[in-house]
């Protein structure tokens, strides 16, 4: 009946790797070495004469220089009246070269420190900057009121210390009990689900989209990465009065939040009306089902 997974919001393809430069051999003279253009050490030589002075992040295209040629990455440079290496106006002057040598270039993933070992092509940085499994994780609760972030092992741990009212139910097939669905207003729901040896973090939000009409979304995210989030699959099913709304999915994994799902609406999505037609008393409950796959 309920046909196949709508499997729309995994993303295209496995991390591509570019194969890192060869590094100089050992014993190589000096000569050798700088000889070879296509060697690691020339490469990192370049990455670095696009290093921003101020943060140290890469300056990428458009490459804007002041008037005396210095570089300053674009998001320092919005918040710089002046050139941070000799004081001069910063203008508007283009500097096409370096934009060209820029695509050339392989630069590091901007979490090397955190252990990414990744090289990448500029165009194709912050599309892998944005999934890097080494990027830290952010606080999962809804809405954007903790700033809590670290790595994927410190979650749980976060959670159960700064989120004592988060409570957790036990098994793969559990009941979500929203009460007072009628409150007016944003509002989050959130509960835990354990299973699998994993944690699933169920989330209900009600949201004003636009004006004067209220929208339930229901999403669930697994405390994990996105490869581990891959191989599970939750069913959220409201249940009722001879009537029954299903909607089956990938979990999202907390790295990537539910946040462009709700606004995607690639989750479950129902109206205040819908929501009256299932609850009883003002609370609804929505039937969860996590499975491997
Ligand atoms: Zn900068
Ligand atoms: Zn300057
Ligand atoms: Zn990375
Ligand atoms: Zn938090």
């Amino acid at each position: 009946m309920s046909g196949k997974l709508p499997f729309g919001a995994a993303s295209g393809g496995s991390d591509r790797k570019p194969s890192r430069a060869a590094a100089p051999l050992a014993g190589a003279t000096s000569a050798a070495v700088a000889a070879s253009p296509s060697g690691a050490g020339s490469n990192n030589e370049l990455a670095a004469l696009f290093e921003c002075p101020v943060c140290y992040d890469y300056v990428l295209p458009p490459i804007l220089q002041c008037q005396s040629g210095h570089l300053v990455c674009s998001s320092c440079r919005s918040k710089l009246t002046c050139c941070p290496t000799c004081r001069g106006t910063l203008g508007n002057i283009r500097n096409l070269a370096m934009e060209k040598v820029a695509t050339t270039v392989m630069f590091p993933c901007k979490y090397v420190s955190s252990g990414c070992s990744v090289l990448l092509l500029h165009t194709e940085k912050a599309n892998h900057e944005e999934a890097c499994e080494c990027r830290p994780y952010q606080c999962p609760c809804p809405g954007a009121s903790c700033k809590w972030q670290g790595s994927l092992d410190q979650v749980m741990n976060h959670l159960t210390m700064a989120h004592k009212s988060i409570t957790t139910l036990q098994g793969e097939d559990i009941v979500f009990l929203a009460t007072d669905i009628n409150l007016p207003g944003a509002v989050d729901w959130v509960m835990m689900q354990s299973c699998y040896n994993h944690h699933f973090m169920l989330v209900l939000e009600k949201q004003e989209k636009y004006d004067g009409h209220q929208q339930f979304f229901a999403i669930v995210q697994l405390i994990g990465s996105r490869k581990q989030a891959e191989s599970f699959a939750y069913r959220l099913e409201l249940n009722g009065h001879r009537r029954r709304l299903t909607w089956e999915a990938t979990p999202r994994s907390i790295h990537e939040g539910v946040s462009s799902a709700i606004l995607k609406s690639d989750c479950l999505v129902f109206d205040t009306s819908i929501a009256q037609l299932f609850a009883d008393n003002g609370n609804l409950g929505i039937n969860v089902t996590i499975s491997m796959c």
